[in-house]
C-alpha cells in the first residue's frame, strides 16, 4: 500500500517489544515497549492519535482549514503539516519566536507539505489565544479551525483512549507514557480498565498543573475520572528539551540493550524516571510494566549534538 495515497494508514502492526535490560532484569521488573514511533512514518507516535478525530470532523465540516501553535521542532505541528496534506486540510501554524534565518528542519518539512508558518514572538506566542490576534489571522487567512497546542482540543480522548487495543492490556500492572499537554494520557485512563495504573512523566518542570488539565480534559470528554494514574513530577531533568548527562546516558543503555531509538524530549525522560523507580526499589519484585514509545523521532534532528555532548560529559565524571 502507498501510504502517500492513504489517509487513514495505520501500521496494522504496531510492535511490543520486551526490553531487555540489565537494572529491570536485577530488580526483576519486566518491561515492554509499545512502540507507536511505528504507527505511521511521518505522523508520529501519538501525534496520529491525537490527530486522527479532529481531522475527520474537519473534513466533514464546510472549513477545510486549521491553524494550531507549536515551537521551531514541534512534533506537532510536523505532524499536522503531513496529516493535513494528505486529506487536504489547509494548514496553518503560529511559531513561537521570530523567524530565523534558517528554517529547522521540522519546519523545512512543514513548508514543504504546504503548511503557512506564521511566527511570532515569544510574548505574542503566550497571548495566541487572545481574540484580537485570532481576528488577525483570519483577515489574512479566512476562517479556519484552531486546534490547541500539542493537539490536545476536544477530540483528543476520543483518539488517545485507542492506544491501549493495541496490545493486551492485561500483560500489564502499570502504563507509562511522558506527558506535554498531558492529552495522551486522558486518553489512556479514559480508556484503562480499573485495575490497570497509569503512570505520566511530564517533561517539563513544574508540572503539578497537568493534574488539574488532565481532569479538565476527561470532564469535558464526560469521562469520570477513574483514579489510578499520577505524576512522575522529577522527571523533567530541568525542563523542557533540557539534557542531562544522565539522560544521555540512560538512552544510550536503552540502545544498547534494544537496538531502539528514543528521543530526549519525552520517551527519553519517562524512561530514565521508570529507570530511576526501578533502581531504587520503587516498583515491586515481579511488575510489570508497559512504556509507550511516543515516537517525535523527527525531532532528534535538532539534539543529536547536545546529545553527544552530554554523553561524553557523563562519561568523562565517571
Ligand atoms: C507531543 C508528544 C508528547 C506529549 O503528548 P501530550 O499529549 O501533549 O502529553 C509525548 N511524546 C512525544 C514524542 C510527543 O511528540
Amino acid at each position: 500500500m502507498n501510504i502517500n495515497e492513504s489517509p487513514s494508514f495505520l501500521n496494522p502492526e504496531v510492535p511490543v517489544v520486551p526490553v531487555e535490560h540489565p537494572d529491570f532484569k536485577k530488580a526483576g521488573v519486566a518491561l515492554d515497549l509499545l512502540r507507536l514511533d511505528r504507527v505511521h512514518p511521518l505522523i508520529s507516535g501519538n501525534k496520529w492519535f491525537k490527530l486522527k478525530y479532529a481531522l475527520e470532523a474537519i473534513q466533514r465540516s464546510e472549513c477545510q482549514r486549521i491553524l494550531s501553535f507549536g515551537g521551531a521542532w514541534s512534533n506537532h505541528i510536523h505532524a499536522l503539516a503531513f496529516a493535513g496534506k494528505e486529506r487536504g486540510i489547509e494548514t496553518i501554524a503560529v511559531i513561537r519566536g521570530e523567524r530565523p534565518s534558517s528554517l529547522s528542519d521540522t519546519l523545512v518539512d512543514a513548508q514543504n507539505w504546504g503548511m503557512s508558518l506564521e511566527f511570532v514572538s515569544r510574548e505574542q506566542y503566550r497571548n495566541k489565544n487572545d481574540e484580537p490576534f485570532l481576528q488577525q489571522l483570519r483577515i489574512k487567512y479566512g476562517d479556519f479551525h484552531l486546534l490547541p497546542e500539542g493537539g490536545s482540543g476536544e477530540w483528543v480522548i476520543a483518539g488517545c483512549r485507542e492506544i491501549l487495543s493495541l496490545c493486551d492490556v492485561s500483560d500489564y500492572d502499570v502504563v507509562c507514557c511522558a506527558c506535554g499537554t498531558g492529552g495522551t494520557l486522558a486518553g489512556l485512563v479514559a480508556g484503562k480498565p480499573e485495575w490497570l495504573r497509569i503512570l505520566g512523566v511530564p517533561a517539563l518542570k513544574g508540572g503539578g498543573f497537568l493534574y488539574q488539565d488532565i481532569r479538565r480534559l476527561l470532564q469535558q470528554s464526560g469521562v469520570e475520572d477513574p483514579g489510578g494514574w499520577e505524576l512522575d513530577l522529577d522527571g523533567h531533568e530541568g525542563g523542557y528539551a533540557k539534557v542531562t548527562p544522565e539522560l544521555a546516558e540512560s538512552m544510550r543503555g536503552f540502545f544498547e540493550s534494544t537496538g531502539i531509538e528514543l528521543e530526549p524530549v519525552y520517551t527519553g525522560k519517562a524512561f530514565l524516571a521508570l529507570q530511576r523507580k526501578v533502581t531504587q526499589g520503587k516498583l515491586t519484585r515481579g511488575c510489570r510494566v508497559l512504556l509507550i514509545h511516543t515516537g517525535g523521532m523527527q525531532g532528534l534532528r535538532g539534539m543529536r549534538e547536545t546529545l553527544s555532548k552530554k554523553l561524553m560529559q557523563s562519561r568523562e565524571s565517571s
